[in-house]
Protein backbone atom coordinates (compact mmCIF):
# COMPACT_ATOMS: atom_id res chain seq x y z
CA UNK A 1 0.00 0.00 0.00
CA UNK A 2 2.62 2.83 0.52
CA UNK A 3 3.74 3.09 -2.68
CA UNK A 4 -0.07 3.75 -3.40
CA UNK A 5 -0.28 7.46 -1.31
CA UNK A 6 0.31 9.92 -3.54
CA UNK A 7 0.11 13.63 -2.08
CA UNK A 8 -1.07 16.27 -3.96
CA UNK A 9 -0.43 19.69 -3.34
CA UNK A 10 -1.67 22.36 -5.62
CA UNK A 11 0.24 25.33 -6.74
CA UNK A 12 -0.96 28.60 -5.36
CA UNK A 13 -4.51 27.07 -7.18
CA UNK A 14 -2.80 26.78 -10.34
CA UNK A 15 -6.14 25.54 -12.17
CA UNK A 16 -5.91 21.86 -12.25
CA UNK A 17 -2.07 21.57 -12.34
CA UNK A 18 -0.51 19.50 -9.19
CA UNK A 19 2.36 18.63 -7.72
CA UNK A 20 2.49 15.35 -6.79
CA UNK A 21 5.53 14.32 -4.66
CA UNK A 22 6.22 11.88 -2.34
CA UNK A 23 4.69 11.51 0.64
CA UNK A 24 7.12 10.27 3.88
CA UNK A 25 4.29 9.36 6.33
CA UNK A 26 3.37 6.21 4.02
CA UNK A 27 6.56 5.92 2.59
CA UNK A 28 5.29 6.42 -0.94
CA UNK A 29 7.86 5.75 -3.94
CA UNK A 30 8.88 8.39 -6.11
CA UNK A 31 6.62 9.57 -8.19
CA UNK A 32 6.81 11.70 -11.67
CA UNK A 33 6.78 15.77 -10.40
CA UNK A 34 5.28 19.11 -11.74
CA UNK A 35 2.98 16.44 -13.45
CA UNK A 36 -0.60 17.99 -14.59
CA UNK A 37 -3.03 15.68 -14.84
CA UNK A 38 -6.60 16.37 -15.43
CA UNK A 39 -7.18 12.89 -13.47
CA UNK A 40 -6.00 14.04 -10.31
CA UNK A 41 -7.65 17.46 -11.33
CA UNK A 42 -11.03 15.60 -11.13
CA UNK A 43 -10.72 14.99 -7.41
CA UNK A 44 -11.17 18.49 -6.39
CA UNK A 45 -14.89 18.38 -7.66
CA UNK A 46 -17.44 16.25 -9.44
CA UNK A 47 -20.09 16.06 -12.36
CA UNK A 48 -21.80 18.83 -10.99
CA UNK A 49 -18.85 21.22 -11.07
CA UNK A 50 -20.88 23.33 -8.08
CA UNK A 51 -18.71 22.13 -4.93
CA UNK A 52 -14.69 22.33 -5.37
CA UNK A 53 -12.76 20.89 -1.80
CA UNK A 54 -9.26 20.44 -2.32
CA UNK A 55 -8.18 17.59 -0.99
CA UNK A 56 -4.57 17.23 0.46
CA UNK A 57 -3.76 13.71 -0.63
CA UNK A 58 -5.25 11.08 -2.87
CA UNK A 59 -5.06 7.47 -2.43
CA UNK A 60 -4.75 4.77 -5.58
CA UNK A 61 -5.59 1.38 -3.73
CA UNK A 62 -4.55 -1.73 -5.78
CA UNK A 63 -7.08 -3.66 -3.10
CA UNK A 64 -8.69 -3.58 0.08
CA UNK A 65 -5.39 -4.28 1.99
CA UNK A 66 -4.27 -0.86 0.94
CA UNK A 67 -8.09 0.98 1.80
CA UNK A 68 -7.85 -0.79 5.40
CA UNK A 69 -4.31 -0.23 6.26
CA UNK A 70 -4.73 3.65 5.24
CA UNK A 71 -7.75 4.03 7.73
CA UNK A 72 -6.06 1.86 10.62
CA UNK A 73 -3.29 4.50 10.51
CA UNK A 74 -5.54 7.31 10.16
CA UNK A 75 -7.91 6.06 13.23
CA UNK A 76 -4.75 5.46 15.19
CA UNK A 77 -2.62 8.81 15.01
CA UNK A 78 -3.30 11.68 16.66
CA UNK A 79 -1.67 13.93 14.59
CA UNK A 80 -4.26 12.50 11.90
CA UNK A 81 -6.76 13.88 13.68
CA UNK A 82 -8.69 16.06 11.02
CA UNK A 83 -8.08 13.63 8.18
CA UNK A 84 -11.27 12.33 6.36
CA UNK A 85 -11.45 10.04 3.60
CA UNK A 86 -13.75 10.02 0.53
CA UNK A 87 -14.21 7.05 -1.32
CA UNK A 88 -14.39 8.31 -5.40
CA UNK A 89 -16.01 6.17 -7.68
CA UNK A 90 -16.18 7.72 -10.72
CA UNK A 91 -17.18 11.04 -9.19
CA UNK A 92 -20.79 11.40 -11.02
CA UNK A 93 -22.33 13.21 -7.69
CA UNK A 94 -23.11 16.73 -8.18
CA UNK A 95 -22.87 18.30 -5.35
CA UNK A 96 -19.20 17.78 -3.81
CA UNK A 97 -20.24 13.85 -2.27
CA UNK A 98 -16.92 11.77 -3.59
CA UNK A 99 -14.56 14.66 -2.04
CA UNK A 100 -12.72 15.39 1.14
CA UNK A 101 -11.44 18.97 1.82
CA UNK A 102 -8.15 18.63 3.50
CA UNK A 103 -8.40 15.20 3.39
CA UNK A 104 -7.92 11.61 1.30
CA UNK A 105 -9.45 10.91 -1.57
CA UNK A 106 -9.30 7.73 -2.64
CA UNK A 107 -9.45 6.62 -5.81
CA UNK A 108 -11.51 3.69 -6.53
CA UNK A 109 -11.16 3.20 -10.57
CA UNK A 110 -7.51 2.31 -9.37
CA UNK A 111 -8.47 -1.09 -7.57
CA UNK A 112 -7.24 -3.65 -9.73
CA UNK A 113 -10.37 -4.81 -11.92
CA UNK A 114 -12.03 -7.81 -10.86
CA UNK A 115 -15.47 -9.25 -12.18
CA UNK A 116 -16.08 -13.32 -12.27
CA UNK A 117 -18.99 -14.90 -12.59
CA UNK A 118 -20.07 -17.76 -9.99
CA UNK A 119 -23.01 -20.16 -9.17
CA UNK A 120 -24.46 -20.92 -6.13
CA UNK A 121 -26.31 -23.53 -4.68
CA UNK A 122 -29.77 -22.37 -2.95
CA UNK A 123 -29.80 -24.35 0.41
CA UNK A 124 -32.39 -26.96 0.44
CA UNK A 125 -33.12 -26.43 -2.97
CA UNK A 126 -32.74 -28.01 -6.48
CA UNK A 127 -32.14 -24.42 -7.55
CA UNK A 128 -29.17 -22.19 -8.31
CA UNK A 129 -28.36 -19.01 -8.92
CA UNK A 130 -25.91 -17.57 -10.87
CA UNK A 131 -23.89 -14.40 -9.33
CA UNK A 132 -21.09 -11.74 -10.51
CA UNK A 133 -18.81 -10.52 -8.03
CA UNK A 134 -17.59 -7.03 -9.31
CA UNK A 135 -15.17 -4.90 -7.53
CA UNK A 136 -16.11 -1.64 -6.03
CA UNK A 137 -14.77 0.30 -8.16
CA UNK A 138 -15.71 -1.09 -11.69
CA UNK A 139 -17.91 0.29 -13.75
CA UNK A 140 -21.57 -0.62 -15.01
CA UNK A 141 -20.72 -0.81 -18.42
CA UNK A 142 -18.36 -3.16 -17.71
CA UNK A 143 -20.15 -5.86 -15.95
CA UNK A 144 -22.38 -5.22 -18.68
CA UNK A 145 -19.97 -6.28 -20.99
CA UNK A 146 -18.56 -9.09 -19.12
CA UNK A 147 -21.92 -10.50 -18.41
CA UNK A 148 -23.35 -10.43 -21.75
CA UNK A 149 -20.31 -12.71 -23.04
CA UNK A 150 -21.73 -15.62 -20.78
CA UNK A 151 -25.23 -14.56 -22.13
CA UNK A 152 -26.14 -13.50 -18.53
CA UNK A 153 -26.92 -9.81 -16.97
CA UNK A 154 -27.80 -8.16 -13.72
CA UNK A 155 -31.84 -7.55 -13.48
CA UNK A 156 -31.71 -3.84 -11.65
CA UNK A 157 -29.67 -1.22 -13.79
CA UNK A 158 -29.41 2.83 -14.11
CA UNK A 159 -30.00 4.86 -16.87
CA UNK A 160 -26.31 5.44 -17.31
CA UNK A 161 -23.96 2.58 -17.07
CA UNK A 162 -20.84 4.83 -16.14
CA UNK A 163 -21.00 4.69 -12.61
CA UNK A 164 -19.16 2.38 -10.47
CA UNK A 165 -20.57 -0.55 -8.57
CA UNK A 166 -19.70 0.74 -4.79
CA UNK A 167 -21.08 4.47 -6.43
CA UNK A 168 -24.87 3.44 -7.07
CA UNK A 169 -24.77 0.87 -4.35
CA UNK A 170 -24.25 3.54 -1.62
CA UNK A 171 -27.22 5.07 -2.76
CA UNK A 172 -29.56 2.74 -4.42
CA UNK A 173 -29.12 2.57 -8.29
CA UNK A 174 -32.57 3.25 -9.82
CA UNK A 175 -33.92 2.56 -13.33
CA UNK A 176 -37.62 1.27 -15.10
CA UNK A 177 -36.71 -2.44 -14.00
CA UNK A 178 -36.19 -1.06 -10.22
CA UNK A 179 -40.38 -1.18 -10.11
CA UNK A 180 -40.31 -5.34 -10.61
CA UNK A 181 -37.07 -6.06 -8.97
CA UNK A 182 -36.55 -2.85 -6.84
CA UNK A 183 -33.15 -1.31 -6.78
CA UNK A 184 -29.99 -2.26 -7.44
CA UNK A 185 -29.11 -2.35 -4.02
CA UNK A 186 -31.88 -5.16 -3.64
CA UNK A 187 -30.00 -7.12 -5.99
CA UNK A 188 -27.00 -7.76 -4.00
CA UNK A 189 -25.99 -10.93 -2.41
CA UNK A 190 -22.99 -10.58 -0.35
CA UNK A 191 -20.43 -7.69 0.32
CA UNK A 192 -16.59 -6.75 0.77
CA UNK A 193 -16.39 -3.81 3.07
CA UNK A 194 -13.83 -1.98 4.62
CA UNK A 195 -15.20 -0.25 7.91
CA UNK A 196 -13.76 2.97 8.87
CA UNK A 197 -11.88 1.76 11.57
CA UNK A 198 -10.23 -0.59 8.94
CA UNK A 199 -11.59 -3.53 9.31
CA UNK A 200 -12.28 -6.05 6.13
CA UNK A 201 -16.12 -7.61 6.32
CA UNK A 202 -17.66 -9.80 3.74
CA UNK A 203 -21.35 -8.96 4.89
CA UNK A 204 -24.67 -10.57 3.43
CA UNK A 205 -28.08 -10.67 4.74
CA UNK A 206 -27.05 -13.87 6.89
CA UNK A 207 -23.43 -12.59 8.47
CA UNK A 208 -22.68 -9.01 9.53
CA UNK A 209 -26.40 -8.35 8.75
CA UNK A 210 -25.54 -5.00 9.96
CA UNK A 211 -22.95 -3.72 7.99
CA UNK A 212 -24.45 -5.43 4.55
CA UNK A 213 -28.05 -2.85 5.20
CA UNK A 214 -26.01 -0.19 6.63
CA UNK A 215 -23.44 -0.37 3.65
CA UNK A 216 -26.47 -0.72 1.08
CA UNK A 217 -27.82 2.52 0.27
CA UNK A 218 -25.54 3.53 3.46
CA UNK A 219 -23.73 7.21 1.72
CA UNK A 220 -20.66 5.96 1.86
CA UNK A 221 -21.04 6.78 6.09
CA UNK A 222 -20.22 2.74 6.93
CA UNK A 223 -17.48 1.61 5.10
CA UNK A 224 -16.14 1.37 1.55
CA UNK A 225 -17.46 -1.24 -0.55
CA UNK A 226 -14.32 -3.32 -2.34
CA UNK A 227 -16.63 -6.44 -4.11
CA UNK A 228 -20.12 -6.74 -4.51
CA UNK A 229 -22.09 -9.97 -5.34
CA UNK A 230 -24.79 -9.41 -7.82
CA UNK A 231 -27.53 -11.81 -9.14
CA UNK A 232 -27.69 -12.57 -12.64
CA UNK A 233 -30.54 -14.03 -15.43
CA UNK A 234 -30.36 -14.80 -18.92
CA UNK A 235 -30.13 -11.78 -20.87
CA UNK A 236 -32.62 -11.38 -23.63
CA UNK A 237 -31.20 -10.14 -27.42
CA UNK A 238 -33.32 -7.75 -27.89
CA UNK A 239 -35.72 -4.80 -26.57
CA UNK A 240 -39.00 -3.18 -27.87
CA UNK A 241 -38.69 0.20 -26.14
CA UNK A 242 -41.89 2.90 -26.46
CA UNK A 243 -41.99 6.14 -25.54
CA UNK A 244 -45.61 7.74 -24.97
CA UNK A 245 -46.34 11.59 -24.33
CA UNK A 246 -49.25 13.10 -22.47
CA UNK A 247 -50.65 16.22 -21.82
CA UNK A 248 -52.29 15.30 -18.97
CA UNK A 249 -51.42 14.03 -15.65
CA UNK A 250 -54.05 11.98 -14.62
CA UNK A 251 -54.03 9.76 -18.00
CA UNK A 252 -50.32 9.69 -17.61
CA UNK A 253 -50.16 8.17 -14.04
CA UNK A 254 -53.18 5.64 -15.05
CA UNK A 255 -51.27 4.48 -17.49
CA UNK A 256 -48.44 4.12 -15.71
CA UNK A 257 -50.46 2.34 -12.34
CA UNK A 258 -52.12 -0.02 -14.87
CA UNK A 259 -48.57 -0.94 -16.56
CA UNK A 260 -47.43 -1.63 -12.71
CA UNK A 261 -50.36 -3.86 -12.25
CA UNK A 262 -49.73 -6.00 -15.26
CA UNK A 263 -46.58 -6.07 -14.49
CA UNK A 264 -46.22 -7.34 -18.50
CA UNK A 265 -43.01 -5.00 -19.19
CA UNK A 266 -39.60 -5.09 -18.22
CA UNK A 267 -38.78 -1.67 -17.61
CA UNK A 268 -40.90 1.09 -16.65
CA UNK A 269 -40.27 4.95 -16.55
CA UNK A 270 -41.85 7.90 -16.16
CA UNK A 271 -40.86 11.86 -16.87
CA UNK A 272 -41.73 14.91 -16.49
CA UNK A 273 -40.42 17.55 -19.15
CA UNK A 274 -40.65 21.58 -20.04
CA UNK A 275 -42.25 21.94 -23.04
CA UNK A 276 -40.86 24.60 -24.25
CA UNK A 277 -37.22 27.06 -23.43
CA UNK A 278 -39.51 29.89 -22.49
CA UNK A 279 -42.22 28.59 -20.35
CA UNK A 280 -43.05 26.57 -17.17
CA UNK A 281 -45.57 24.34 -18.90
CA UNK A 282 -44.62 20.77 -18.67
CA UNK A 283 -45.77 17.44 -20.30
CA UNK A 284 -45.43 13.72 -19.65
CA UNK A 285 -43.51 11.18 -20.94
CA UNK A 286 -44.39 7.14 -20.11
CA UNK A 287 -41.41 5.09 -21.36
CA UNK A 288 -40.89 0.92 -21.01
CA UNK A 289 -39.39 -1.78 -22.96
CA UNK A 290 -40.51 -5.19 -23.41
CA UNK A 291 -37.52 -7.53 -23.59
CA UNK A 292 -37.46 -10.55 -26.13
CA UNK A 293 -36.14 -13.22 -27.56
CA UNK A 294 -38.84 -14.55 -29.86
CA UNK A 295 -40.46 -11.44 -31.63
CA UNK A 296 -43.99 -12.57 -32.11
CA UNK A 297 -44.42 -12.84 -28.45
CA UNK A 298 -43.04 -8.85 -27.51
CA UNK A 299 -45.18 -7.55 -30.40
CA UNK A 300 -48.34 -9.28 -28.70
CA UNK A 301 -47.39 -8.03 -25.59
CA UNK A 302 -46.77 -4.34 -27.05
CA UNK A 303 -49.99 -4.41 -28.91
CA UNK A 304 -52.15 -5.54 -25.48
CA UNK A 305 -50.06 -2.61 -23.99
CA UNK A 306 -50.81 0.09 -26.60
CA UNK A 307 -54.59 -0.72 -27.05
CA UNK A 308 -54.97 -0.41 -23.25
CA UNK A 309 -53.51 3.20 -23.10
CA UNK A 310 -55.12 6.29 -22.73
CA UNK A 311 -52.74 7.73 -25.13
CA UNK A 312 -53.14 7.51 -28.83
CA UNK A 313 -51.06 4.25 -30.37
CA UNK A 314 -50.10 6.99 -33.16
CA UNK A 315 -48.29 9.36 -30.19
CA UNK A 316 -46.06 6.14 -29.23
CA UNK A 317 -42.28 6.23 -30.43
CA UNK A 318 -41.29 2.39 -30.84
CA UNK A 319 -38.06 1.72 -31.25
CA UNK A 320 -36.21 -2.24 -31.49
CA UNK A 321 -33.22 -2.04 -30.17
CA UNK A 322 -30.34 -4.87 -29.16
CA UNK A 323 -30.42 -5.29 -25.72
CA UNK A 324 -26.73 -3.88 -24.92
CA UNK A 325 -28.06 -0.63 -26.66
CA UNK A 326 -31.50 -0.35 -24.67
CA UNK A 327 -29.29 -0.27 -21.30
CA UNK A 328 -26.28 1.73 -22.84
CA UNK A 329 -29.37 4.29 -24.69
CA UNK A 330 -28.03 7.43 -22.40
CA UNK A 331 -24.33 7.09 -23.06
CA UNK A 332 -23.92 9.56 -26.03
CA UNK A 333 -27.09 11.82 -24.58
CA UNK A 334 -24.95 12.34 -21.71
CA UNK A 335 -21.75 12.93 -23.90
CA UNK A 336 -23.46 15.49 -26.29
CA UNK A 337 -25.26 17.44 -23.06
CA UNK A 338 -21.81 17.60 -21.33
CA UNK A 339 -20.19 18.79 -24.34
CA UNK A 340 -22.30 21.40 -25.47
CA UNK A 341 -24.70 23.46 -23.10
CA UNK A 342 -28.39 22.23 -24.29
CA UNK A 343 -31.24 24.68 -25.76
CA UNK A 344 -33.70 21.74 -24.80
CA UNK A 345 -35.56 22.18 -21.36
CA UNK A 346 -35.98 18.22 -21.45
CA UNK A 347 -32.24 17.98 -20.47
CA UNK A 348 -32.93 20.42 -17.05
CA UNK A 349 -31.86 18.26 -14.94
CA UNK A 350 -28.41 17.06 -17.25
CA UNK A 351 -28.07 20.61 -18.15
CA UNK A 352 -27.57 21.51 -14.69
CA UNK A 353 -24.97 19.95 -13.90
CA UNK A 354 -22.87 21.11 -17.44
CA UNK A 355 -19.01 20.17 -17.47
CA UNK A 356 -19.32 22.88 -20.43
CA UNK A 357 -17.81 25.47 -18.59
CA UNK A 358 -14.58 26.99 -19.50
CA UNK A 359 -14.27 29.08 -15.85
CA UNK A 360 -14.37 26.12 -13.48
CA UNK A 361 -15.07 28.02 -10.48
CA UNK A 362 -17.98 29.37 -11.97
CA UNK A 363 -21.67 28.00 -10.88
CA UNK A 364 -23.47 26.25 -13.80
CA UNK A 365 -26.08 28.05 -15.99
CA UNK A 366 -28.62 29.91 -13.06
CA UNK A 367 -31.56 29.29 -15.30
CA UNK A 368 -31.21 25.70 -15.73
CA UNK A 369 -30.60 25.25 -11.66
CA UNK A 370 -33.77 27.25 -11.79
CA UNK A 371 -35.80 24.71 -13.68
CA UNK A 372 -34.51 21.78 -12.35
CA UNK A 373 -35.99 23.17 -9.24
CA UNK A 374 -38.94 24.58 -10.54
CA UNK A 375 -39.27 20.91 -11.51
CA UNK A 376 -38.74 19.35 -7.87
CA UNK A 377 -41.17 21.69 -6.84
CA UNK A 378 -44.03 20.44 -9.12
CA UNK A 379 -42.98 16.90 -8.57
CA UNK A 380 -43.68 17.71 -4.45
CA UNK A 381 -47.09 19.19 -5.06
CA UNK A 382 -47.55 16.31 -6.83
CA UNK A 383 -47.08 13.77 -3.84
CA UNK A 384 -48.85 15.71 -1.10
CA UNK A 385 -46.10 15.54 1.70
CA UNK A 386 -47.25 17.48 4.75
CA UNK A 387 -50.92 17.66 3.03
CA UNK A 388 -51.35 14.27 3.51
CA UNK A 389 -50.43 12.55 0.81
CA UNK A 390 -47.90 10.25 0.16
CA UNK A 391 -44.81 12.49 0.41
CA UNK A 392 -41.31 12.60 -1.05
CA UNK A 393 -37.75 12.05 0.41
CA UNK A 394 -35.15 13.30 -2.64
CA UNK A 395 -33.16 10.71 -4.06
CA UNK A 396 -29.28 11.64 -4.24
CA UNK A 397 -29.85 14.22 -1.38
CA UNK A 398 -28.11 17.26 -0.82
CA UNK A 399 -28.15 18.61 2.44
CA UNK A 400 -25.85 21.51 4.57
CA UNK A 401 -25.72 20.51 8.00
CA UNK A 402 -26.51 17.66 10.37
CA UNK A 403 -29.85 19.07 11.34
CA UNK A 404 -31.71 18.60 7.97
CA UNK A 405 -30.26 14.77 7.65
CA UNK A 406 -32.47 14.45 10.59
CA UNK A 407 -35.37 15.58 9.21
CA UNK A 408 -34.27 13.43 6.14
CA UNK A 409 -34.05 10.27 8.00
CA UNK A 410 -37.08 11.30 10.78
CA UNK A 411 -37.30 8.28 12.84
CA UNK A 412 -34.30 6.35 10.69
CA UNK A 413 -31.98 8.80 12.41
CA UNK A 414 -31.18 7.56 15.88
CA UNK A 415 -30.37 3.70 13.68
CA UNK A 416 -28.03 5.57 11.32
CA UNK A 417 -26.24 7.63 14.22
CA UNK A 418 -25.84 4.23 16.12
CA UNK A 419 -24.48 2.04 12.66
CA UNK A 420 -22.21 5.03 12.61
CA UNK A 421 -20.60 5.14 15.92
CA UNK A 422 -20.20 1.39 15.46
CA UNK A 423 -18.73 1.22 11.99
CA UNK A 424 -16.55 4.49 11.52
CA UNK A 425 -17.01 6.19 15.08
CA UNK A 426 -14.21 8.86 14.84
CA UNK A 427 -16.50 10.21 11.05
CA UNK A 428 -13.36 9.70 8.89
CA UNK A 429 -15.47 7.89 5.88
CA UNK A 430 -17.53 10.52 2.94
CA UNK A 431 -17.09 13.81 4.45
CA UNK A 432 -18.44 15.21 1.23
CA UNK A 433 -21.97 14.17 2.44
CA UNK A 434 -22.12 16.49 5.33
CA UNK A 435 -23.40 14.19 7.72
CA UNK A 436 -20.83 13.85 10.33
CA UNK A 437 -18.24 16.13 11.93
CA UNK A 438 -14.78 14.68 12.15
CA UNK A 439 -14.22 13.56 15.49
CA UNK A 440 -10.65 13.56 17.19
CA UNK A 441 -9.29 10.34 18.61
CA UNK A 442 -9.10 10.62 22.60
CA UNK A 443 -5.99 10.83 23.99
C1 LIG B 1 -25.29 11.64 -15.83
C2 LIG B 1 -25.75 10.94 -14.59
C3 LIG B 1 -26.71 9.93 -14.69
C4 LIG B 1 -27.15 9.27 -13.54
N1 LIG B 1 -28.11 8.31 -13.67
C5 LIG B 1 -28.55 7.68 -12.56
C6 LIG B 1 -29.56 6.70 -12.65
O1 LIG B 1 -30.08 6.41 -13.70
N2 LIG B 1 -29.94 6.07 -11.52
C7 LIG B 1 -29.37 6.34 -10.31
O2 LIG B 1 -29.73 5.70 -9.32
N3 LIG B 1 -28.44 7.30 -10.19
C8 LIG B 1 -28.03 7.97 -11.28
N4 LIG B 1 -27.08 8.94 -11.16
C9 LIG B 1 -26.57 9.25 -9.84
C10 LIG B 1 -25.43 8.30 -9.50
O3 LIG B 1 -25.90 6.99 -9.30
C11 LIG B 1 -24.77 8.70 -8.20
O4 LIG B 1 -24.30 10.01 -8.31
C12 LIG B 1 -23.63 7.75 -7.90
O5 LIG B 1 -23.10 8.06 -6.63
C13 LIG B 1 -22.56 7.88 -8.93
O6 LIG B 1 -21.66 6.82 -8.84
P1 LIG B 1 -20.15 7.22 -8.82
O7 LIG B 1 -19.39 5.97 -9.07
O8 LIG B 1 -19.88 8.35 -9.71
O9 LIG B 1 -20.03 7.66 -7.28
P2 LIG B 1 -19.26 8.91 -6.68
O10 LIG B 1 -19.94 10.15 -7.10
O11 LIG B 1 -17.83 8.81 -6.97
O12 LIG B 1 -19.52 8.66 -5.12
C14 LIG B 1 -20.83 8.79 -4.59
C15 LIG B 1 -20.84 8.61 -3.07
O13 LIG B 1 -20.55 7.25 -2.75
C16 LIG B 1 -19.33 7.15 -2.04
N5 LIG B 1 -18.64 6.02 -2.64
C17 LIG B 1 -18.10 5.91 -3.88
N6 LIG B 1 -17.61 4.69 -4.07
C18 LIG B 1 -17.84 4.00 -2.93
C19 LIG B 1 -17.56 2.67 -2.49
N7 LIG B 1 -16.93 1.78 -3.27
N8 LIG B 1 -17.95 2.30 -1.24
C20 LIG B 1 -18.59 3.18 -0.42
N9 LIG B 1 -18.87 4.45 -0.78
C21 LIG B 1 -18.51 4.85 -2.02
C22 LIG B 1 -18.60 8.48 -2.26
O14 LIG B 1 -17.75 8.83 -1.20
C23 LIG B 1 -19.78 9.44 -2.36
O15 LIG B 1 -20.21 9.79 -1.08
C24 LIG B 1 -26.63 9.63 -12.27
C25 LIG B 1 -25.67 10.64 -12.17
C26 LIG B 1 -25.25 11.29 -13.33
C27 LIG B 1 -24.24 12.38 -13.20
Amino acid sequence: MPSLLLSLQLKALLLHTFVLFLSSSFGAHPLPTNQSSSHYANLTTDYGRIIYNYPSEALQPKGPQDISQLLKSISSSPTRNNVTVAPRGAGHSTYGQAQALDGTVMDMRSLTPYIQIGEIQLVASENSTVYVDAGGGVLWIEVLNETLRHGLTPRSWTDYLYLTVGGTLSNAGISGQAYKYGPQIANVMELDVVTGKGDIVTCSEKENSELFYGALGGLGQFGIITRARIVLEPAPQRVKWARIPYDDFNQFAADEEQLIKLGDVNYLEGFISFKDNNSSDVYYTLEFAIYYNNEGDAQKTLDQVLSQSNSSRSMANITDVSYFDFLNRNQKIIEVATAEPTTNKTMAMVDATSRKTKTPMSRPRAEAIGNAESMRMEVRELVGGREGGMGAKQYLPYYKDQNAWKLHFGEKWGRFEELKSRFDPLNILAPGQRIFQRRPLES
